[in-house]
């Protein structure tokens, strides 16, 4: 379990921060620190929604994404889940551009790493941190499992859903909370799946689509990775995990003993797995304080969600770049030259960063929830009503109100359209002027 874990380490949200951090005018120094002996995978299979894709265009990152093998979504598809009729379908190519300002892509890959690495940054691979000393008058001390330490002016928490960092922001253990689902996450390659012959999966197999099948109390994702030489089943039903139990194998057994009575080419898909791991999804509604002196919380550390919304990683790489751009306005006004009043204002730095971001972050999390309720509806008036208004929703422009997160125009366009390094430059400006930092 432990070792299926390390294989998979993401860290989406550490990298965005190194990214902007050594994109700042001049670089600051970042050492990025990973428990894990090696950084993989990152990113395969999460999408990236237009308000991330905005930060990572403002980086010029997106044909870096694309060389490695990440692709612009066409479409998303809502089907029922028996026989995987159409409810309705949302096209995302081109239109994602003209109403958010940027695309919406699949696949991360090792884009990320690869960039914060040419920018300069310094990444330890098998570097556990194992405490932390937040000094009032000093630099900031880390210390690692295997004896060293290493010194920081800031220390940015990008620990994950079970962040260590947390806990000393918090001072004592804060756990994320149950919500009652798991995910099995199975991974083909196209020839095992075009060896289904099977007219239907086929035609998924040509679409840069991302494809969901709704139905009582679970829900099944599919869609492709690394340009379409791959592709991701993600499936979602009721946590049956001990409570305390992060992840374990899942059979092909229960995977299909949940999705009985499903599309039968999911079935059929399914079929072509031997095994899948299977985790607990967990999140808080409200991390209530991000940060502690010169450390601040980033990501599942401090908003875990469910995925339901495709926004965790998104959320991640946002927070990522508003510290980045925050640190960069912070050096550039003039750094104090004695530690203490230096380790003053950044702390009163990042209670703004933590002021920019803990709103949209926490509303981010009810919609995921909200989400939930309306994808795992079981059959009956709710699910009829819920259908009769996606199917409803103009085909391709989408202006108009919807009960469902998922298809109401206001909600996606504050959840995907705004340029949030845009609203930081300004807030911060504003807190520059109103704080006088330099010396
Ligand atoms: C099924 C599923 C589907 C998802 N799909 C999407 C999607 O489509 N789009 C999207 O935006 N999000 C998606 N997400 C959410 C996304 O995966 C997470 O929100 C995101 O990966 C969090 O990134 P992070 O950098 O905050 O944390 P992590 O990726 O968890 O990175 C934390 C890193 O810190 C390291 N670490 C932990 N403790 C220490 C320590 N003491 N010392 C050193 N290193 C340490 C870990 O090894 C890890 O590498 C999905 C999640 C799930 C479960």
């Amino acid at each position: 379990m432990a070792e299926e874990q390390s294989k998979t380490s993401v860290r989406i949200g550490g990298l965005a921060c190194a990214i902007s951090c050594r994109r700042a005018n001049p670089p600051l120094q970042v050492t990025v620190l990973e428990r894990t002996p090696e950084i993989l995978t990152i990113g395969a299979g999460i999408h990236i929604p237009p308000n991330a894709c905005r930060v990572l265009a403002r980086y010029g990152l997106l044909e870096k994404l694309k060389q490695a093998g990440g692709y612009e979504v066409d479409s998303f598809t809502l089907r029922r889940y028996e026989d995987g009729k159409i409810l309705v379908e949302k096209p995302l190519k081109g239109r994602m551009e003209t109403e958010y300002g940027a695309q919406w892509m699949g696949d991360y890959q090792s884009a990320l790493l690869k960039e914060a690495l040419d920018l300069g940054s310094v990444v330890l691979t098998s570097a556990d941190v194992t405490s932390v000393n937040l000094a009032p008058d000093g630099p900031q001390k880390l210390f690692l499992k295997d004896g060293r330490k290493i010194s920081a002016d800031v220390i940015i928490g990008a620990d994950g859903l079970w962040s260590m960092s947390r806990e000393i922001v918090l001072g004592r253990p804060f756990p994320p909370t149950e919500t009652g689902d798991l995910a099995y996450r199975g991974t083909f390659a196209l020839d095992q799946l075009k060896g289904l012959h099977n007219e239907r999966i086929d035609k998924l197999l040509e679409q840069s689509n991302i494809q969901v099948w709704l139905g009582p109390g679970r829900h099944a994702v599919f869609y492709p990775l690394r340009n379409h030489t791959e592709y991701n089943l993600v499936l979602i039903a009721a946590d049956d995990l001990p409570s305390g139990v992060r992840t374990s194998q899942g059979s092909v057994q229960e995977m299909a003993a949940n999705f009985e009575g499903w599309d039968p080419i999911l079935t059929e898909v399914i079929s072509c797995l031997r095994t899948a791991l299977k985790w607990k999804l967990l999140h808080f509604k409200e991390l209530d304080q991000w940060t502690k002196g010169t450390l601040a919380l980033l990501g599942d550390a401090s908003h875990p969600t469910l995925p339901y919304q495709g926004q965790g990683a998104a959320m991640a790489v946002e927070d990522g770049a508003v510290i980045g751009l925050l640190l960069e306005k912070f050096q550039n006004a003039g750094i104090p030259s004695g530690q203490v009043e230096k380790n003053k204002k950044l702390a009163s730095l990042f209670r703004l960063y933590e002021d920019l971001r803990k709103e949209r972050t926490k509303v981010n999390v009810a919609g995921a929830v909200h989400t939930r309720h309306y994808y795992h509806l079981a059959d009956g008036p709710e699910q009829e009503a819920r259908d009769e208004e996606l199917a409803a929703l103009p085909g391709t422009e989408w202006k108009s109100r919807c009960s469902f997160n998922w298809g109401d125009a206001e909600y996606q366009k504050s959840l995907l359209g705004v340029d949030i390094l845009a609203g930081t430059e300004r807030r911060c400006d504003e807190w520059l002027g109103t704080h006088d930092v330099a010396f």
